[in-house]
C-alpha cells in the first residue's frame, strides 16, 4: 500500500486531473455497497469482469457495440477513467493497439490492472501470418473457449489478490462460470456437426476466428489480416476469390465491427468468375453485440456466431 501512494505522488506530474477523490482503497470491506470501480476496454474483458466480480464490482467498458479494439483511439475521459479506477482490465497482446502508452502510465502509477494475455502460457498463443509486422502473437484469444477459461481462473486469482476478503466468492463465481463454459463447448460441437467437413471454410472480414478455427476444425481465412488497419489489397481479393471457387466456398461473413465493403468486393470478384457466393451473415469478432438484440454477453455471442456459421455453411 505504501509503494501504491509514493508511485501515486511520483506520477502526479503525468497525471492531469484525477487526484480529487483519494480513497483509501483497502481500509473498507468491498461488497454491493462499496465495489472496486473496474474499467475494462473491450465488451469481451467487461463481461467477463462483471461474472466474476459479481456484486462486489462497477465495471465500465470502454468499447461498445460495433467498435473495433485494433482502431479505437482512447479519448481523454477514457484515460482519467482509468487512472481513477481501481482496476483496469484489458486484453494485451496489443489487440488495443492505441492504448500503449496509456498502459505505460497506468504500470507507473501503480494501477492494478488485469491484463488477459498474462493468463496463457506463449505456447498456446498463435502465430500471425508472416506479413504482420506488429502484432507478435494472434491476440483474439476469446474465441478459444478453453483459453477463456483460462483467462476467467486468472481473474478469480487477480480480483482474489485486490481483495482477499472475498477470495471464495470470485472463485465460486469462476467455477460457475466454467461450467457455462463447458455447455457452450458442448452446443457448439454438437452444432458444428452439422457443416459436411469439406465445408468447414470460415471467411471473414479479417483473421479473427484463427482460435475458433483450431479448436472446432474449420479453416480460416480472413480477408484483412490480424489486423484490421492493413488493407485488403485487389491482389488479396482476386486471389481469395479463386479460393472460394477451388474449393466451392459458397458462403462468406462479415463482422459487426468491420466495414463490409471488401466481403462485398469479395463477392462480387466471385461472381464475375461464375461463382455464386452468399453474405451469410454478420459475426461479431472483437466487440459483443447489444443486449436488446440478445448478443450483449460473451456467452449469447458465441452461441450467436456459431448459430450463423453453421446455418450459413451446412447443406
Ligand atoms: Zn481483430
Amino acid at each position: 500500500m505504501k509503494k501504491f501512494k509514493t508511485m501515486l505522488i511520483m506520477a502526479g506530474a503525468v497525471l492531469t486531473t484525477a487526484c480529487g477523490a483519494v480513497e483509501e482503497a483497502g481500509t473498507e470491506e468491498i461488497s454491493e455497497d462499496n465495489q472496486l470501480n473496474v474499467v475494462a476496454t473491450t465488451s469481451m474483458m467487461a463481461d467477463l469482469m462483471e461474472i466474476v466480480g459479481g456484486e462486489n464490482v462497477d465495471v465500465t467498458g470502454l468499447m461498445g457495440p460495433g467498435i473495433d479494439p485494433h482502431d479505437y483511439q482512447p479519448s481523454s475521459s477514457d484515460v482519467n477513467a482509468m487512472t481513477e479506477a481501481d482496476i483496469v482490465a484489458y486484453n494485451g497482446l496489443m489487440l488495443e493497439e492505441r492504448f500503449v502508452e496509456v498502459f505505460e502510465q497506468l504500470e507507473q502509477q501503480g494501477i492494478f490492472t488485469i491484463i488477459a494475455e498474462n493468463a496463457l502460457d506463449e505456447s498456446v498463443l498463435l502465430d500471425p501470418e508472416e506479413d504482420e509486422e506488429d502484432l507478435e502473437y494472434d491476440p483474439h484469444i476469446w474465441f478459444s473457449i478453453t483459453h477463456w477459461g483460462t483467462v476467467t481462473e486468472y481473474v478469480a486469482n487477480q480480483l482474489s489478490e485486490k481483495d482477499p476478503d472475498n477470495e471464495e466468492y470470485y472463485q465460486d463465481n469462476a467455477q460457475d462460470y466454467l461450467a457455462e463454459l463447458d455447455e457452450l463447448r458442448a452446443y457448439v460441437e454438437d452444432r458444428v456437426e452439422e457443416v459436411p467437413e469439406q465445408s468447414r471454410y470460415l471467411v471473414t472480414a479479417h483473421d479473427a476466428f484463427q482460435y475458433f478455427g483450431e479448436e472446432f476444425g474449420f479453416e480460416v481465412v480472413g480477408l484483412q489480416g490480424l489486423n484490421t488497419q492493413t488493407e485488403a489489397g485487389t491482389g488479396d481479393i482476386s486471389q481469395l476469390a479463386d479460393f472460394l471457387g477451388d474449393n466451392e466456398i459458397n458462403a462468406v461473413f462479415v463482422e459487426s465491427s468491420v466495414s463490409p465493403r471488401n466481403i462485398e468486393a469479395l463477392i462480387e470478384a466471385a461472381r464475375s468468375r461464375g461463382h455464386e457466393v452468399e453474405n451469410a451473415g454478420e459475426l461479431y469478432s472483437d466487440a459483443l453485440g447489444s443486449e436488446e438484440d440478445g448478443t450483449g454477453t460473451y456467452l449469447e455471442m458465441y452461441r450467436s456466431n456459431v448459430d450463423t456459421i453453421v446455418d450459413g455453411l451446412a447443406d
